[in-house]
């Protein structure tokens, strides 16, 4: 999708701290961190968000889920980390290529905000 933040960063258009790359996935370090490690996992594949993931998506979403998680064991937050996947504006979502956050290396409340 031409105007859409993240297939930019897929494309290179525009650099992101990478974590991990593959045929079909990239992980990166959040711009603007709300946690001491706090990264996002998504599919070079367009998909808006959430509710936009189809059956087809089922193993790639899959997958980032599992390399969501060995990046977080990776980056020493293995035990404690939190997953969202804000869907939605009014949800908070901003960036409407879906993205899978994962934070870590502080407490973290419930409910969320
Ligand atoms: P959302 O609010 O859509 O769930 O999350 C979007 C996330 O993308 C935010 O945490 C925001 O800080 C991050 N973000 C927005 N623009 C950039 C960018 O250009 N580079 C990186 N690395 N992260 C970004
Ligand atoms: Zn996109």
């Amino acid at each position: 999708m031409t105007d859409c933040l993240f297939c930019k960063i897929v494309a290179g258009d525009i650099p992101a701290d990478k974590l991990y790359e593959d045929d079909e996935i990239i992980a990166f370090w959040d711009i603007s961190p709300q946690a001491p490690k706090h990264f996002l996992v998504i599919p070079k594949k367009h998909i808006d968000g959430p509710s936009a993931i189809t059956a087809e998506d089922d193993a790639l979403m899959g997958r980032i889920m599992r390399v969501g998680s060995d990046l977080a064991e990776a980056n020493e937050i293995g035990d404690n980390f939190r997953v969202v996947f804000n869907n939605g504006a009014v949800a908070g979502q901003t960036v409407f290529h879906i993205h899978m956050h994962i934070l870590g290396g502080r407490p973290m409340n419930w409910p969320p905000g």
